[in-house]
């Protein structure tokens, strides 16, 4: 999901050079279906769980299990349908709630973590999570910015009164009617994950959010990849008030790792599974290359221009006219993430504003060409 909310889906980029396992899958989103539960090893199994009023229309859960117990990767969004998806997807595995041990989230996003709780209390079982992902649940980061702290960090990208008034209820706040729950165990790179039997190692890769992670299943040398790799669409790498320092450094470093994976099928919590891993974080670096460049031509072009101004004048995957509410949300915190990429690299400097005035973005001279 985006920011603090949606879906993963921002940026334009489109297709790459994946090969398809996930065939029935494809199928099924091609025709705008539901996809089917699938056992995708012995002991792993992929569950469609529906997110409601979503083009993205479904996480894909996991179902990893061994003799003694059974964790569920991202369980998806809250909502009585997805309740259902989940308990059949735990059926079609032989299993009842109750026979769940572990819950693992990728990242807290509500898509991923938001029926966490709910299969905890039925099952009593542990909820997992990167430790620096826990700064990321929406009460925390409420706690830690406030919504003066959102204001005047708008106020300082640009944003006109009418957007400001639009942002003035606290995102936090309301995400946090949703209960996200707190994790009872705390996950480091490197880790293997408390299933007998199985040796599932956590991959720590930071981008999409400060503590995403993906899981290599050892045996059976699958990545579930989160919302890190997907095979069609570019997760939101935002910079959002009061998180992680630098998001879209942190996502190439982690694309650059998944690399090392490339012999693994990707198992996406979005879409279809896939091979490829290598292309498809080459493809992703490659399109976060141009976007940066894109950024340092609009800057150059412009006349000391804020950051809002830059998020206006980019190309999005529709009209920035036909962007409302949320996705401008999303859209500038994206481009926010660039240009905090490009002033750490020294391509352009932000011009402090005074008090109640935007910051101003300046092209470093002779650093205008070659965003690399
Ligand atoms: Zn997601």
């Amino acid at each position: 999901m985006t920011g603090s909310s949606g879906a993963p889906a921002r940026s334009a980029l489109r297709g790459g050079p994946v090969t398809v396992t996930g065939v029935a899958q494809r199928q099924a989103w091609q025709a705008r279906e539901f996809p089917p539960v699938e056992q995708v090893r012995s002991g792993v199994w992929s569950v469609p769980v529906t997110m409601p009023q979503n083009p993205l229309r479904y996480t894909l859960a996991y179902l990893l299990l061994s003799g003694t117990g059974a964790v569920v990767v991202d369980p998806g969004w809250e909502s009585n349908r997805g309740w259902e998806d989940l308990l059949a997807g735990l059926g079609a595995a032989g299993l009842s709630a109750d026979r769940v041990t572990g819950i693992v989230v990728t990242h807290v996003h509500l898509d991923h973590h938001g029926l966490s709780r709910r299969l905890s209390e039925a099952s009593g079982a542990w909820i997992a999570m990167h430790a620096a992902e826990v700064q990321n649940l929406p009460s925390r980061i409420s706690n830690a910015v406030g919504s003066d702290g959102t204001r005047s960090w708008l106020t300082r990208c640009g944003a006109p009164a009418e957007v400001l008034a639009e942002f003035n209820d606290d995102l936090a706040d309301i995400l946090g009617l949703f209960r996200l729950a707190d994790p009872d165990v705390l996950l480091a790179d490197g880790d293997t994950l408390d299933l007998p039997g199985r040796e599932i190692r956590v991959v720590w890769t930071p981008g999409h959010t400060p503590g995403h992670i993906c899981l290599h299943d050892v045996d059976h040398n699958l990545l579930l990849t989160g919302d890190h790799l997907l095979p069609r669409i570019s997760p939101n790498i935002g910079l959002t008030p009061g998180t992680q320092d630098s998001p879209l450094s942190s996502y190439l470093d982690s694309l650059r790792a998944a690399v090392g994976f490339d012999s693994a099928e990707a198992l996406p919590a979005h879409e279809y599974r896939f091979r490829g891993i290598a292309g498809r974080a080459e493809a992703l670096i490659k399109h976060h290359d141009a976007r940066a460049r894109e950024v340092l031509d609009i800057i150059a072009a412009a006349k000391r221009p804020t950051i809002w101004d830059v998020t206006t004048r980019l190309t999005w995957s529709r009209g920035w006219d036909q962007i409302n509410g949320f996705m401008r949300r999303a859209a500038l915190f994206e481009t926010a993430a660039h240009i905090e990429y490009l002033e750490r690299l020294g391509r352009l400097a932000l011009r402090r504003g005074s008090p109640g005035e935007p910051d101003r973005l300046v092209i470093v001279p002779g650093n205008q060409q070659d965003a690399r």
